[in-house]
């Protein structure tokens, strides 16, 4: 027998947000607090995949993973060892531990904030009209006079055959692992499955990086897929580049079977497989084609620049709306947002888009790289520096990498920065706020910065640029 539907006037709400994800929840907390009407519906993930089952999750493990790394590199530091043993179900509580505060801060900004908060999963039935199932199966539907779509993206799986029905770990059960895998497959060499086969490694797994491209981070320059290549060899994890998955056989967890196209054929074997080759948006099956929300050939929400879909009244943000996908953008979405329902003219298409690849060490960029100037033709100057030139790494024995920056050919504009190093997430952050002030370089290189920090390095970088023109 079908569940009764729930409907009455309380079923208003001047603004709708569906799923609990970064821009979600900043927008319907704000909202609220400006005395609107707001309801928030969300499936599974209270505060969306960032608190729960992404961003910060994987950062927690990964830290756990660098502190494993510290006692294996133990007598390099001068402190000897008796022995070193990985708790994962350990690692893994601490993990969860934080996931659960993080979770009872969300429920108390809900509570502060006035914004409702409604478990179940949503569905358009008609413009602005949704449809929500509720835990136990019961429906009510709902409807705004604003709707704003924040449904995010899933771990894409890719059409090869048997792969299904391996049963392989996406990055949700691979955060979720009690036991540290005999030898782990990651299908993907982007940021989720680098972080997490470095991370995973350091454990102690047999580690293997699978991708049909050429280089790990293949979107990036030369310099840095070769750096990358370069820690992972000499962290012990295997790379299979250039190889094309044609078969899956077996199940992860037990033993699992990758069988690649090209010359030679190979049959690659471990105990487990994790896929991270992308992201798929999670716009199909909510109903979109009756909310007259039209989407993109790639699946994402189709927007304008303030984010407004192609139905009156309702707009997307963060992964299905096509952003970038990073929890700061989605913020970011956020305000663009807000400042809309505002009348204000805040846009998508002329914001800064750093990011972090968070290995050990980190990879940051703000900016161009030299392939992105390249590609579109922008002539540069480069001045390029190894991270063992700034001494705070020497002091840290981590002395990997280097920093690059771009600047204009005839102005001082700085054009981009990269930086693979360790720290290199805070030290991006400074070029960046430098950028964003329309700081000429010299402002970094002429700077009195503290010895010995990390920053330091911003005065040999920014006075070997060479001479404009
Ligand atoms: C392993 C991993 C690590 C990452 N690390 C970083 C990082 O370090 N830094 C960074 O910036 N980014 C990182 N990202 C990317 C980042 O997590 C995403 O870009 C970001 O979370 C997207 O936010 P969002 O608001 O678009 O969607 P989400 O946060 O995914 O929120 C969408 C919400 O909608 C809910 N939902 C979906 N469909 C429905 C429905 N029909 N009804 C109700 N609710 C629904 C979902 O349950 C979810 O809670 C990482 C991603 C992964 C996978």
């Amino acid at each position: 027998m079908s569940q009764p539907v729930e409907r009455g006037v309380s079923d208003e709400y001047e603004i709708i947000v569906v799923g609990s994800g970064e821009g979600g929840k900043y927008l319907a907390w704000t909202m609220a607090k400006q005395g609107k009407r707001v309801l928030v519906i969300e499936r599974k993930y209270i505060g969306g995949s960032c608190p729960n089952i992404a961003c910060l999750p994987s950062k927690n493990i990964i830290h756990s993973a660098k502190v494993a790394s510290y006692f294996f590199r133990s007598e390099e530091f001068g402190i000897s060892k008796a022995s070193v043993g990985i708790n994962m179900a350990a690692v893994r509580e601490r993990k969860r531990a934080m996931v659960n505060g993080l979770i009872e801060m969300h429920l108390d900004n809900f509570k502060a904030s006035g914004a409702e908060l409604l478990l179940g999963t949503a569905r358009f039935i008609s413009p602005r009209t949704i449809e929500v199932i509720q835990p136990g199966g019961r429906k009510r539907v709902v409807r705004g006079t604003r709707v704003v779509i924040g449904t995010g993206s899933r771990a894409t799986l890719p059409d090869i055959p048997g792969l299904v029905a391996s049963e392989p770990l996406t990055h949700i059960e691979a955060l979720e692992l009690d036991h540290v895998p005999n030898h782990l497959l990651v299908l993907g060499a982007g940021y989720v499955g680098l972080e997490l086969a470095q991370a995973m490694r350091r454990f102690g797994s047999r580690v293997t990086v699978i991708d049909h491209n050429p280089t790990l981070a293949h979107r990036e320059d030369q310099d840095v897929c070769g750096a990358l290549e370069e820690l992972f060899r000499d962290e012990g994890i295997e790379l299979r580049l250039g190889c094309r998955v044609r078969a899956v056989e077996g199940i992860s967890g037990q033993i699992v079977r990758l069988r690649t196209n090209g010359e030679p054929e190979l049959s690659i074997e471990g105990s487990h497989l994790l896929v991270a080759s992308g992201r798929t948006p999670n716009t199909s099956d909510i109903g979109l084609e009756l909310a007259g929300v039209e989407l993109m050939e790639s699946g994402h929400i189709k927007v304008d620049g303030h984010l407004r879909t192609t139905a009156p009244g309702v707009w997307a943000i963060g992964d299905c709306a096509g952003s970038p996908h990073f929890t700061h953008i989605s913020f970011d979405d956020f305000r663009v947002v807000r400042d809309d329902f505002a009348g204000g003219s805040r846009v998508t298409t002329d914001r800064q888009v750093p990011f972090c690849m968070f290995t050990d060490p980190e990879f940051a960029r703000i900016g161009l790289s030299e392939t992105d100037a390249k590609v579109q033709g922008i002539p540069y100057r480069l001045s390029k520096i190894p991270m063992k030139s700034v001494l705070r790494t020497r002091t840290l024995s981590e002395t990997r990498g280097f920093m690059k920056v771009l600047i204009d050919i005839n102005s001082d504009r700085i054009l981009g920065f990269t930086v693979f190093g360790v720290g290199a997430g805070e030290i991006m952050g400074a070029v960046q706020i430098a950028m964003f002030a329309g700081l000429p370089y010299a402002a970094l290189r002429d700077a009195v910065l503290t010895h010995p920090t990390l920053l330091e390095g911003f005065i040999p970088l920014f006075s070997t640029v060479p001479a404009a023109g």
